[in-house]
């Protein structure tokens, strides 16, 4: 366990059709949500353990009140040398120039499409001009390469890949391509709206000549590749060829829940030992029991199912199990 992936609120400002579909949700309690003091002493019994990084994600993370109080909380803990966000962007213009001030280091804005009228349908709602804008913000304040995370789909936005990463390269962002996941959010899945990685780098190539492979940042997911002259970009093929195998992350949702697979249905419940004033040593002991004993290897199960692979869970199911939805546990 070297990476926490904490999501501070189930909440979100968008709708996409991949994550959110349905009409109503089940939302985790208010008052079960984690304080940002109570997440922070978590953090830090996760660095007892040897956690070096934490990415804040939701549900939308620029959604909760004054996360830059929690930021920098994060950023005064020494073990924490990479405090990253994954964020929709829609309120980046508002939010960026705090949430960099107050220490966030790197920064992922999910993005599928550069079409309005497409990201007002993927989204249900959404206004690309305002992640945009966004965008240009926090090129000026990000202290490194913005990454950009496009979720590619046969017969939604396939027909971007190129468009999508020339753009990405000629503004200095480093475009992630995922593969369409079945997870628990993901109610409209079907194998036949995945596109994988071998089609998108054959798309790529066919675009921009032969990608070079580049160097893979530690154990992040992403296969990268350089495009001759212009830099780099990456693909995540965590449907089609899984990296189970390598995965060094944990979740906690916004109520404390802590899981060790994005598949698992059940996690464990941290957040009544943190809101009781477990210790740090006491938390890192319970943290370490759950990691040691962990055999997950839920996308290669996934996998294995080949042609019975369907949707993770229904709609009415994930109503009696909030936190397992993808804007809980945060992706
Ligand atoms: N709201 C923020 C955002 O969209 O960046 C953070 C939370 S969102 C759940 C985190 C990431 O999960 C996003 O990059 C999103 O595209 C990805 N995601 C959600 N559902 C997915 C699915 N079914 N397959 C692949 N990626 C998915
Ligand atoms: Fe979209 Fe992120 Fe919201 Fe899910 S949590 S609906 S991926 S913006």
């Amino acid at each position: 366990m070297r990476s926490l992936r904490i999501s501070v609120t189930d909440q979100c400002n968008l709708r996409c059709g991949y994550c959110m579909p349905e009409e109503s949700y089940t939302w985790l309690p208010r008052s079960r949500i984690l304080k940002y003091g109570q997440i922070a002493h978590l953090v830090r019994a996760a660095t007892l353990l040897g956690v070096n990084k934490v990415r804040l994600t939701g549900g939308e993370p620029l959604l909760r009140k004054k996360l830059w109080r929690l930021i920098e909380q994060l950023d005064g803990i020494d073990e924490i040398d990479d405090l990253a966000m994954t964020t929709n962007g829609v309120l980046l213009v508002e939010r960026g120039a705090e949430v960099f001030s107050a220490g966030l280091q790197r920064l992922t804005v999910s993005l599928d499409t550069l079409r309005p009228k497409r990201f007002k349908e993927m989204t249900r709602g959404g206004d690309l001009s305002r992640v945009m804008a966004g965008l240009d913000l926090a090129q000026e304040l990000c202290p490194t390469r913005i990454k950009i995370n496009c979720v590619a789909m046969a017969g939604i936005n396939d027909d971007e890949l190129e468009s999508m990463l020339d753009w990405a390269l000629d503004r200095d962002f480093e475009l992630r391509f995922i593969e369409y996941m079945d997870v628990a959010g993901a109610t409209g899945w079907t194998r036949d709206k995945v596109l994988s990685s071998e089609n998108i780098l054959e798309r790529i190539e066919a675009a921009f000549g032969a990608p070079q492979p580049a160097p893979k940042a530690g154990t992040a997911p992403a296969n990268r590749f350089h495009v001759e002259g212009r830099g780099a970009f990456g693909v995540i093929a965590s449907t089609s060829s899984p990296f189970c195998g390598t995965c060094d992350r944990a979740r906690l949702t916004a109520d404390g829940t802590f899981f060790t697979c994005l598949y698992n249905e059940e996690g464990t419940d941290l957040g009544t030992a943190i809101r009781a004033g477990s210790t740090s040593e006491q938390l890192a002991q319970t943290l370490a029991a759950i990691w040691v004993q962990r055999s997950d290897r839920g996308a290669e199960e996934r996998l294995a199912l080949a042609e019975q692979r369907g949707i993770l869970a229904t709609a009415s199911h994930l109503r009696t199990r909030p936190q397992s939805e993808m804007h809980s546990k945060g992706g």
